[in-house]
Order: C-alpha cells, then structure tokens, then sequence
C-alpha cells in the first residue's frame, strides 16, 4: 500500500511554520498539534474520513500530536452511541490520538468564565429579545442590521442576568448572551453572534448540570486553544467563520496579561463523491426512515458501512490520499473510491468459488464402469498475485454447479461460456463438453449433461491430436462440487443512489422534493449461493479487523458479514471485478 503524500497547500503553511519558529523553535517539526473535532450526532462518513487521514496523517508525518475531540456543544442531537462508533471507526482507520479522547463539554466551565470575562469588559450582554426579532434585526447581505434595545445594558445588570441563566432561572429561548461586535459588518457572523442560550436539556456527559449551553462558534476556537492546537484544519465554510474565532481570542485576550493560545485556522474542500449523499442530516433520514438498515448498513457512505461492507482501511486511505487536499471543491467519481478498493482487494484477497445463481451439472462418464461416487481432489491456486498463498484442495465429482449465466441453449459464436456441442474449461479442474439437457415441464434448462476428458487434469490443455491439431476451449468457468458445496446467503449490493447528484434538487421540482426518490431500487439483491466447502483456508491472510475478506472468482470481492454465525456466513459484496458503472455498453 502507498499512502501518498503530496505536497499540498497545508504542507506548505506546516514547513513554512517550522522554519520561521511560529509555534516554538526554528526547525522543531515536533510543533504540530492538530486535531479532529466530530459532533457526536451521527456516524462518520468517507468526508470525515479526509478530514481524518489529513490531520491525523500530517501530526503522524511530522511527530506532532492529534487530539480526538468531540464537539459535544448541542446536547438535543447528540449520544453516547455515536461517541462509541466514532471512536472505533477512527482506530479502524489506522489512527492513534494524543492522550485521552476530549470532550468540548470538559470545558464548559471555562468556557463560562471566559463569557463572564467578555461581559466584565463590556464586550457581551444578555439580550432579552426573541429568537425571531433577533433574526428579524441581523439586516441582510445588503443592508445593516439594527442594534438591540439591550445592547448598552449595565455591566452588572448583565452579569446578574447571566448568572441567572446559568442557575436556569429563565425558560428557555427567553434571553440569550450576545457578543457586542458590530451590527453593521460585512460579516453576518459579526453581527453580534450569539454566545450562550438557554437550554434545559439533559447533556449525555454533564447531564443536568448546565441550563445555558455555548454556541458552536463560541466553542470551537476555544477548544482550539485550550488544547494548544497549532493547525486547526476545517473545511471551507468555517472560512467565513475565521473572523469571528480570531475576534473571540482577541477578546479575551485584551484584558489578560497572560494571553490565552491563538491557534491558526485553515481551510480545504470537503470531499463530495458522485452517487452519493455524504450530510449526516440526510444519512439519518434513511436510517430513519427505514431505506437502509441502519448507520452501519453496508450501502451507506459511512465508515462503518463501508467496514461492514468489506473496505479496507488501507483502501480508504489510499483513496483520500489520492484525491488530494485543494481549496476548491468539486465531486469526485465514486468509481475512484470503489478502484482503490479493488486494487487492494486484488492484492490481498484469497480467491474462492462460489456460485451465485446455480445450474446443476452431472458429468455422465464420470467413474465409468467404476466408481460414481469417486471424488478428486483439485490444487486450487489460493491468489496468483501472491505465489506465498499457495494453493488449496477442492473437491471434484460427478456432479457440480455452474452458473446459469454461463450456459445458453442456443448461444451466439460470440458467448464463450457452455452450450450445447461446446467445450469449456473448468477451473484447475477438467474440461467439459456438454451433450444434453434436461429440462422442467415449463421448458427450463435444470440440468446440464457433460462428459470430461482425463486428459486435461488441472485443466490444462489436452495434447494435440494424431493431426497435431490442438483443442481450444470456448472459456473458463468456476464451479463448485454439488456433493461437498454449502449453502451460504450472499448479498449483492449496488450504489444506493441511481443519479449522480442525488442530493440536487432538479430545477422544475418543488419545495416539497425529496433526495429519496433517487434512491436505486435495485441496490440490494439477496441470492442463495453454492460455496467451496472448507472456506476458511489455513493459509488465508489475517486482516487486521477481524473481517474475512475473499474474491469469489469472477464475481467479485466479498466478506463475512459481521451479523452472521458460523454456522450460517452471510457474504456482503464488496465490489463486482470491475466498474460495471463506468461502461453503460457492457450491462452486468
Ligand atoms: P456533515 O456536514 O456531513 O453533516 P459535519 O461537518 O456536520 O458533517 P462534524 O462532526 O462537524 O460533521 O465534522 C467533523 C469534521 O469533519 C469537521 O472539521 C468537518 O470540517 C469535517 N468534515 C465534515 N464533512 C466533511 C467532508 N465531506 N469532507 C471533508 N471533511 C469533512
Ligand atoms: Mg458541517
């Protein structure tokens, strides 16, 4: 695996700092303090995973530190749960945090002092207008907005007002504290930001203790600075909400003779992938709504889906390493996510056989005047593009599975699988002619009659005949022996979506337009499939999460699904051999 790391704009910020001591000496690399700050309300997706790969990746790369933390500011939409699969889905992403994990809420208390500091200096004041009229009093990009009839209250009418929020004496949404900036900026961030309101709302770490929460864009930067972080990276629309942290450090700042640290914030396009829908708010739609089968289901774009799904972290990693880190956005194919998936599956997966749809096959001069029942033992080579795997024994007898796709009746010269008169190639097995079928009373092929020749064991070709005129075969075919296949449930997914924007509103639909229409019916398919028995090879590689992962050959790449027994393996398919996507022509 490559985990390439080009010189980006970010890289650059990084040298340039180390060079000139802006974080501590000249040339001391060991600076780099980033860090990774989800809301816990939702599972992490494939974005997140970039904004993971880059901060972590670039504190890995220099010998600094990254901190995991959890921006837990907004305790109505927030849960343990989420916590718990954050935090596994980043070590299965291959990253360790410095320390402990962090919390914002661990901060709480300074935060407040922090406020209390901001009103002493007369630079925050409670405002005792509704939610609506302070919206209504922002102005627009255009026009001003108009200051609040509270704005120049006293400095202890404020400090009182505010202490009694903190003790929750006011409902909620009755008063809020407000940073006195300037109404009339550009900025609407500037525009006296709310700091505090009032919630009574039970928080999943600090429970009841608080009756007035902090604003993320009050948090944030602090959090920032609390921590030390010296390159807060975030994606782009935090860039209009620079000003605002730099403003807020400022602050506090002009009244201390200690000053608090001043982290560095920089911005870079969030990843967007074609087919795809990457907002949590919409992802927790479908899990809500019953579309998928719940954060981890193996269609959603979320890091624990993709896990469930067979992904590897290395895939994953390689990828975001790939598509690189810009300051413009833009959408990125899915198909590249998926090749970067096959490319390292290709590599590490042991190859099994297992057919999906199957066609019996009696192979009728099998143990003639002999033994019916006779069983053979076939070397089956384990992954050609690693001779240390090794090759493993497979059954073969009289009576076997193909795919049905892979025999026609009356086939075009152009098919290169069965049919009638025709002569293919078992893998590492024999070749077989088919010379009859039977069918049900409605007309349909359920069988297939086929002879073997001897001479081509491990399917190699047959010598040249007495003209020294050598056989051809029509094509090669997997199969598994009807006597020794289990019976496994195979999942095949597709992409969930069926457009390439679905989350854009087409321009002639209303308000009322739902990105779920978009959403492709065929994106799961669950086949009883025939397995080669003794699936689980000595040899098979130990992946590092526990995941079995496989090429069935010629179908694909699979794993063992998490939720399933031993007893009864479910396969999730992982990706078919190729993008079957990115050529319309050649229909799967
Ligand atoms: P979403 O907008 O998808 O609902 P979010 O931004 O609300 O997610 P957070 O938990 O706030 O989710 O995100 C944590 C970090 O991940 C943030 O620093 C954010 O910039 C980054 N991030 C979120 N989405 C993407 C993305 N698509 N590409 C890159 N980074 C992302
Ligand atoms: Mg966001």
């Amino acid at each position: 695996m490559t985990d390439e790391k080009p010189v980006h704009f970010i890289k650059q910020i990084i040298e340039d700092d180390i060079a000139s001591g802006r974080w501590g000496e000249p040339g001391d690399r060991s600076i780099v303090r980033t860090r990774f700050p989800p809301e816990p309300n939702g599972f992490l997706h494939i974005g997140h995973a970039k904004a993971i790969c880059l901060s972590f990746g670039l504190a890995a790369e220099y010998g600094g530190t990254c901190n995991l933390r959890f921006d837990d500011t907004n305790p109505t939409r927030e849960e343990d749960a989420y916590v718990r699969s954050i935090i596994g889905d980043v070590k299965w992403l291959g990253f360790e945090w410095d320390g402990e994990v962090k919390y914002a809420s661990d901060y709480f208390g300074q935060f407040h002092a922090w406020a209390v500091e901001l009103i002493e200096t007369g630079k925050a004041y409670v405002d005792d207008q509704t939610p609506e009229q302070i919206r209504a009093t922002r102005g627009t990009p255009t026009a001003p907005g108009t200051n609040s009839p509270f704005r120049d209250r006293a400095i202890d009418e404020n400090l009182d007002l505010f202490a009694k929020m903190k003790a929750g004496g006011f409902p909620d949404g009755s008063r809020v504290l407000r940073a006195k900036i300037d109404m009339k900026s550009p900025n609407f961030n500037l525009r006296d930001p709310v700091i505090y309101r009032i919630l009574h709302a039970r928080h999943h770490r600090t429970g009841a203790d608080w009756s007035i929460y902090p604003m993320y864009d009050w948090a944030h930067g602090l959090e920032d600075s609390i921590e030390g972080i010296t390159h807060s990276l975030c994606t782009l629309e935090f860039e209009i909400h620079r000003p605002l942290y730099d403003w807020f450090i400022d602050a506090i700042n002009e009244g201390r003779s200690e000053p608090i640290h001043h982290p560095q914030q920089t911005e870079f396009a969030r990843l967007n992938l074609t087919y795809t829908v990457l907002s949590k708010r919409r992802l927790l739609e479908l899990v809500e709504g019953g579309q998928v089968t719940g954060w981890d289901d193996p269609r959603m774009p979320t890091i624990s889906g993709y896990r469930r799904r067979g992904y590897t972290p290395e895939a994953i990693r390689s990828f975001v390493g790939e598509v690189g880190i810009t300051k413009f956005d833009s959408v990125i194919d899915v198909g590249r996510l998926e090749n970067a998936c096959r490319e390292h599956l290709n590599r590490a997966a042991p190859r099994r056989m297992c057919v999906l749809n199957p066609l019996r096959v009696t192979i009728t001069n099998w143990g003639e005047g002999g033994d019916e029942n006779r069983v053979e033992m076939m070397d089956a080579v384990n992954n050609p593009e690693d001779d240390s795997a090794g090759t493993r024994p497979v059954p073969f007898g009289r009576t076997l599975y193909i795919e049905r796709e892979d025999f026609m009746e009356d086939p075009p010269r152009k098919f290169f699988r069965l049919g009638i008169g025709r002569e293919v190639r078992l893998r590492y097995a024999y070749w077989v002619k088919c010379h009859d079928v039977v069918k049900d009373e409605r007309g349909e092929v359920i069988e297939l009659l086929c002879t073997y020749d001897p001479a081509t064991r491990g399917g190699d070709s047959p010598p040249p005949d007495a003209q020294g005129k050598v056989r051809k075969v029509k094509g090669t075919l997997h199969w598994v022996s009807a006597a020794h296949a289990l019976d496994v449930e195979v999942r095949l997914f597709d992409r969930l979506f069926s457009v390439e924007s679905p989350a854009r509103k087409p321009k002639d639909e209303g308000d009322d337009w739902d990105f779920k229409t978009n959403l492709n019916p065929g994106s799961l398919t669950v086949v009883q499939a025939k397995l080669e028995p003794n699936w689980r090879g000595e040899s098979d590689p130990k992946w590092a999460d526990g995941i079995e992962r496989f090429q069935f050959e010629r179908q694909g790449y699979f794993c063992v699904d998490c939720d399933s027994s031993d007893q009864s393996p479910v396969f999730n398919r992982t990706a078919t051999l190729r993008d079957s996507w990115a050529r319309a022509t050649n229909k799967r």
